[in-house]
């Protein structure tokens, strides 16, 4: 990612953290603030709970005073005349009953029970104002009641009136169901117990232990509430929040003023804040809607922008066939390696598919950019690591290795692997050239050595034997040799500076020539240049393409006169017509017959389908039959797996050519090979002739030659025969043919017409 994204990115980065922040703050601020509110509102609510308490109970205090002051002021004397007060002025309170204690403890009430209540009886007469007594079990029904008591008088008997109240009867009366049952209500001691509640399910008897059930066990909230403990022990008032996780509750308590009696209110924040927390959260929603809004747009931008920064870069560096990196990659990635003194072993390749036009021409472009795809892969598959791929253009490979301590190991892995490849289930056989180029110091920059590799490469194209070759001085000048050619060739056609030669082929049988091969001879300045160091470079460049037609037609117009100079005569002769006789021919005998001539045919006249047919068009101009010429491949132009030789061969074959196989030996073609040729002469290689001298042991190679081509009705001719014990050991073992010094060299025209005209 570049410098400007990595800005932008951390921009929407700060503009996310700000908004969570500010929300955050916000949210506090704004809780906070409706805590204070809501404390402050629970306190009010609390006041007047405490005030309607008081005044209910004070209400209660006025009815038993009232019954007291009517007792004394009428000085009552029997419980039932109380009674009867108790129903006049108890109008519709709560209270369950009214009993009178007489000092012994016993206590009548106006339902008629009578309890003992000795036990207690101190407390109640130990008390001259209107004392409330804290929850207790009924002796009569086991209830919870409240007792309301005052002393008095009942005729001359201290007893105390007491007021009994169901403690539920409080509940119900006093404690209101607060925020829809989500606030709870207690009438508390001082220690927590609990008096009433507005809850009549809860269990617990004491409200700090209930507290402690709630809240979570974090100091504060500990400490909150040992803070109200403390306050309602130190008689005050307050307000607190007490916290269990997320969840609060607000506590609020005041004194009842009476008794030690507390009001306390314990309020669920969920309750009280419903309304803040929608907000809350629909603030929520709306900033991470906010958030992921700005992040899906950021994202999509940085995408957008990072696709089309790599659509550029794959414009400007990778090549859309093969995916690999094109030139401009390889120049850039390449260099670095170069220049990098810390990376050791580094080899500049120059790698081409050989004849991959033809490839494409024969099975289309399609198929074509497959091929260049797959070798791509293959090479990637092979050198893996420390290595840099590219195509830099056509079917030319840039290739980088370093660290490599065996190139010729790596080269001949890339050779072997990359010779087949299938595409769509189909095997092709693919040739491919190296040229390596050893990075020894850091004189050349990636470019000049890419461009050493190609000269390297240049060397090795076309060579049958050899795939790679290491750049080394030298070759610099055999290339300045093989341009020089190069710019030369066209001319020299034009000039025909390239001529023909023939080379007698001599019968055993009749020991005369009775065939010929055309050998071309370059002839400049004076100056004779031997076919082996024109022929390989213009079989790199195609030019052979043209020499050998031209040398193919020559032979054939050459053909053409002397079948008019000799065999026409012949027949004029015979007539005794001697009108286009010219002074040449007129001796010439009867026996003269115009040899068969062979004529070379370079195998890159291969690549191009239906080739054969301009030869068929070239010999019918001069009126020569293609049975009368013989056509000479080098057994290791059948070796090449890129074309289909045999098919080649049988097109020959069926235009009438007579085919011969060239140099046989030297390839790696085996004689069980020699079956499905469709040829009809077998040429033994000088170096099997040569053997012969030697008494070597491989002589009896060229006698299984000669044996197994005679089984397969081939003509044999041995190359290079020098001498006569190489004649004779030759005519022993049934070679059909000779061809070689010890007969003739190859002579120009004018000689080789003399040799017909002696060898008749
Ligand atoms: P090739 O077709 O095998 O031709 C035979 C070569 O052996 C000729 O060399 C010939 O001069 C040489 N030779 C024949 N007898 C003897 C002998 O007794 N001793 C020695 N030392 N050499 C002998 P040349 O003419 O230099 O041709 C070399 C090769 O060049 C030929 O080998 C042929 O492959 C190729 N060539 C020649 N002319 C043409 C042509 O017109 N077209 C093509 N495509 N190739 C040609
Ligand atoms: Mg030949
Ligand atoms: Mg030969």
């Amino acid at each position: 990612m570049n410098k400007k994204y990595k800005i932008y990115l951390i921009v929407i980065i700060i503009l996310i953290v700000i908004i969570t922040i500010s929300l955050i703050l916000y949210i506090n601020k704004v809780q906070k603030l409706t805590n204070k509110s809501t404390l402050n509102s629970l306190k009010e609510l609390t006041k007047q709970d405490v005030a309607k308490i008081q005044n209910n109970i004070n209400e209660h205090i006025r009815i038993l005073e009232t019954i007291v002051n009517e007792t004394e002021n009428n000085k009552l004397e029997k419980p039932e005349q109380v009674f009867e007060i108790y129903n006049r002025n108890s109008g519709n309170s709560q209270f369950s009953r009214i009993a009178i204690m007489y000092e012994t403890g016993q206590t009548s009430t106006n339902d008629g029970q009578v309890v003992d209540l000795s036990e207690e009886k101190e407390d109640f007469f130990s008390n001259n104002d209107v004392k409330i007594s804290q929850t207790r079990q009924s002796k009569i029904d086991n209830k919870k009641i409240n007792i309301y008591s005052k002393k008095t008088k009942l005729g001359n008997e201290n007893v105390v009136i007491l007021l009994v109240i169901e403690t539920n009867k409080y509940e119900e009366i006093f404690i209101q169901s607060i925020y829809s049952g989500n606030g709870n209500e207690y009438i508390i001691t001082k220690e927590g117990q609990i008096i009433a509640k507005s809850n009549k399910n809860e269990n617990e008897i004491n409200i700090y232990e209930n507290i402690t059930n709630t809240i979570d066990n974090k100091k504060t909230s500990k400490n909150i509430l040992e803070n109200i403990k403390q306050n309602i022990q130190n008689n005050e008032d307050g307000q607190d929040i007490l916290y269990n996780g997320i969840k609060k509750y607000f506590v609020t308590y005041q004194k009842l003023n009476i008794n030690d009696w507390y009001l306390i209110i314990i309020t669920k924040g969920s309750a009280v804040a419903e309304e803040l927390n929608q907000v809350i959260i629909i603030m929520f929603i709306i900033s991470i809607l906010i958030i992921s809004i700005i992040s899906v747009v950021s994202i999509y931008i940085l995408k957008s922008e990072e696709k089309k920064e790599k659509s550029l870069y794959n414009l400007a560096y990778i090549d859309p066939i093969t995916k690999l990196g094109n030139h401009n990659y390889f120049n850039q990635q390449g260099e670095k390696i170069l220049i990098n003194n810390k990376i050791k072993n580094k080899y500049v390749i120059a790698l081409d598919i050989d004849k991959f036009k033809s490839f494409n021409k024969k099975h289309g472009h399609k198929l074509g950019d497959k091929l260049l795809e797959e070798v791509g892969k293959k090479l990637k598959e092979i050198l893996k690591e420390n290595s840099i791929i590219c195509r830099v253009s056509n079917d030319i490979y840039g290739v980088i290795v370093y660290e490599i301590e065996d190139i010729e190991q790596q080269v001949s892995s890339i050779c072997q692997n990359i010779s087949k490849i299938i595409i769509n289930n189909v095997e092709y056989n693919i040739l491919i050239y190296l040229g390596i180029y050893k990075i020894i110091d850091n004189k050349y920059n990636l470019l000049e050595s890419f461009d050493k590799a190609l000269i390297a490469h240049d060397k090795v194209k076309g060579n049958s034997e050899k795939q790679h070759y290491i750049y080394n001085e030298k070759i610099e000048l055999q290339l300045e040799k093989e341009n020089e050619i190069e710019n030369i060739m066209q001319q020299a056609l034009e000039k025909e500076e390239f001529v023909i030669y023939y080379q007698p082929k001599i019968s055993s049988k009749s020991n005369k020539m009775t065939q010929a091969e055309a050998l071309v001879r370059w002839i400049r300045d004076g100056k004779m240049i031997p076919p082996n160091e024109f022929i390989p470079i213009f079989e790199k460049n195609r030019f052979i393409i043209k020499l050998d037609k031209y040398i193919f037609e020559k032979v054939c117009k050459d053909l053409r006169f002397w079948k008019q100079k000799y065999e026409k005569t012949i027949r004029d002769s015979n007539k005794n017509d001697n009108e286009n006789n010219n002074n040449s021919i007129n001796n010439i005998n009867e026996d003269i017959k115009v040899p068969m001539i062979s004529i070379n045919i370079s195998k890159e006249h291969f690549y191009e389908e239906e080739f054969i047919k301009e030869f068929v068009n070239i010999a019918k101009k001069y009126n020569i039959e293609p049975k009368e010429i013989e056509l000479e491949i080098t057994e290791s132009a059948t070796l090449n797996k890129q074309i289909d030789v045999i098919k080649v061969m049988n097109n020959i074959k069926r235009y009438g050519f007579r085919l011969s196989l060239d140099d046989f030996g030297t390839g790696t073609s085996t004689l069980a090979m020699l079956q499905n040729m469709p040829i009809d002469t077998l040429k033994i290689d000088k170096i099997f002739v040569d053997k012969i001298d030697f008494n070597d042991t491989n002589k009896n190679i060229i006698e299984y030659i000669v044996y197994i081509a005679k089984k397969l009705n081939l003509t044999t001719v041995a190359e290079g025969v020098e001498n006569r014990n190489q004649i004779n050991y030759l005519k022993n073992i049934g070679c059909d043919m000779f061809q070689g010094y010890y007969f003739s060299k190859p002579i120009d025209k004018k000689n080789f017409e003399k040799y017909i005209e002696n060898s008749k």
